[in-house]
């Protein structure tokens, strides 16, 4: 068990804490094996013997500080400013399409995000750009009167040293809101889920009530980010109420996360710091259990759910409506998609559940990408091993490659394959898929795949994608990938890392 320790200005980094890699390739027994997850030698990251491969390059990718624009940016009637250079406040646009899209399909207002840049140029770094901080802090108040401001530093406030820290309590004392300081420098970790874990501190410390006057004992936390409402639902029967965190919820919403009887994450890989920093420090429990994929992962993950809310026996009930409910679908999609293959390319945790779920559909998965893993999550315990879970009920995953969203290497493990489909979280990567003639489904609404509805709703997404494969295969017949040919004829991704001096060769 990893210990979240409030005390400090910023979350540890995932590598520091969980062991985190983001390159890999074997298979997902393998890597599970390595892990040593259920044998905790992994424990609190630091013994953990998963070693990574090294490459001699990556292709851009994501960093910490977007994904702080992502939960921090995404807090209604809060402002977040990018402590930073103009050019880290790129990913606003989509960030802010993905937040209007949000709003819309869970029936909130729909606005632009509150993003503001301290805009830091080449005199700042010399003199120091707190003063700016001080200038943007005051504007951002002028004009927006938020309930809070969270402040999110940047490779170039890290290099010049800006205690940003101090500034943040500064106005904290004068505005009379919290001003939470983000540490999210890009080059801090190498994995950006780090800047989930930093965004998610600075919650627990600066706005979580701290002594909650009551309990909630039908309200349940659950982390996630824009996916439709399918969480309210799902608990309705049991009756619980859903305080969807942290994207689009309002500050007072992840202020009462400390009143709440339960927490529960859509993915691992998003919600294990926050989950196990308000069990820790507020005794809200965490649901220790699979994740709600596929139909055995939802039956596990609702009795847990239920055992910690007392509410065994609605669960039971529900359990048994939604088996008779769901079965004669399932064996529908099961008759027209089985013999198919898929290939994921998603987060890893994530990965892990849309594999079960597709194997519960009959559809073969050989191969996966995921960005990174995490040999242990937070809480340490072996139920939330989702790896493990995935290999242990269905089986490996023959070629698991871990690569931190690098396309160079998906063009290999995409020829390798070559699936009837694709399943992909992070879309730049899906035209790569369709040049080679793959139709991809890129999975907007991550909740399309959760609970019962889940494998109904996957397979019959598959079933519409599959229909556009002769566009696919027509593209393919007329377009051309940017790759050389000798990079083309391989048939390792991992090639690079283990023969780094081929890169020289002519
Ligand atoms: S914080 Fe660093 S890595 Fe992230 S966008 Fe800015 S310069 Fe790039």
């Amino acid at each position: 068990m990893a210990r979240i320790n409030l005390d400090n200005s910023a979350a540890e980094s995932r590598e520091q804490r969980l062991g985190t890699i983001v390159y890999w390739d074997g298979t997902a027994s393998e890597l599970s094996e390595l892990s040593g997850y259920s044998k905790k030698r992994c424990g609190d990251g630091r013994g953990c013997p998963l070693k990574e491969r090294k490459g001699p390059f990556t292709q851009p990718s994501v960093c910490s500080e977007q994904m702080v624009e992502c939960q921090a940016g995404n807090v209604r009637e809060a402002v977040l400013i990018q402590h930073a250079p103009i050019g880290c406040s790129a990913s606003q646009i989509i960030y802010n399409m993905i937040f209007r899209i949000g709003l819309e399909s869970r029936g909130h207002k729909v606005e632009n995000i509150k993003i503001a840049s301290t805009n830091l140029t080449e005199s700042d770094m010399v003199f120091g750009g707190l003063e700016k901080l001080r200038l943007t802090i005051e504007d951002v108040w002028e004009h927006y009167r938020p309930k809070a401001i969270f402040v999110g530093t940047s490779c170039a406030t890290g290099i010049i040293g800006d205690d940003v820290d101090s500034v943040a309590e500064e106005y904290s004392g004068k505005l009379g809101i919290p001003v939470v300081p983000l540490s999210c420098e890009g080059f801090r970790s190498k994995h950006w889920s780090t800047g989930f874990d930093q965004s998610q501190h600075g919650i627990l410390k600066h706005i979580v009530k701290k002594n909650p006057e009551k309990r909630q004992e039908d309200l349940v936390n659950v982390i996630n980010l824009w996916g439709s409402d399918v969480f309210a639902p799902m608990l309705k029967n049991l009756n619980l109420r859903v305080n969807y965190v942290v994207d689009m919820a309002t500050v007072d919403e992840l202020a009462q996360m400390s009143e709440a009887a339960a927490t529960v994450a859509f993915c691992n890989t998003l919600g294990t710091y926050l989950s196990e920093g308000l069990e820790q420090h507020f005794g809200v429990p965490q649901v220790r259990a699979p994740q709600p994929y596929g139909i055995r992962g939802t039956d596990e993950w609702l009795r847990e759910l239920a055992r910690v809310t007392h509410r065994e026996e609605l669960a039971e009930e529900f359990i048994a409506r939604e088996h008779a409910r769901i079965g004669p679908e399932l064996e529908r999609l099961r008759e027209r998609l089985s013999g198919l293959q898929g290939l994921i390319a998603t987060g890893s945790a994530y990965a892990h559940g849309l594999i079960e779920v597709l194997r519960e559909l009959g559809i073969a998965v050989n191969g996966s990408i995921v960005f990174h893993h995490d040999p242990v999550y937070d809480s340490g315990d072996p139920r939330q091993d989702t790896l493990a879970h995935l290999v242990d009920n269905y089986g490996d995953v023959g070629d698991f490659v871990v690569s931190i969203r690098q396309p160079f290497q998906f063009l290999i493990s995409l020829q390798n394959h070559n699936p009837d489909f694709i399943l992909i979280r992070h879309n730049g990567l899906a035209p790569l898929a369709s040049r080679l003639g793959i139709p991809a489904a890129p999975l907007g609404d991550e909740h399309l795949a959760i609970g019962y509805d889940g494998p109904v709703n996957l397979g019959n997404l598959i079933l519409e994608i599959l229909e556009r494969g002769k566009f696919c295969k027509d593209l393919s017949r007329h377009v051309t990938h940017q790759y050389t040919d000798w990079w083309a004829s391989q048939t390792d991704p991992g090639v690079l890392a283990k023969n780094p001096g081929l890169i020289w060769e002519d």
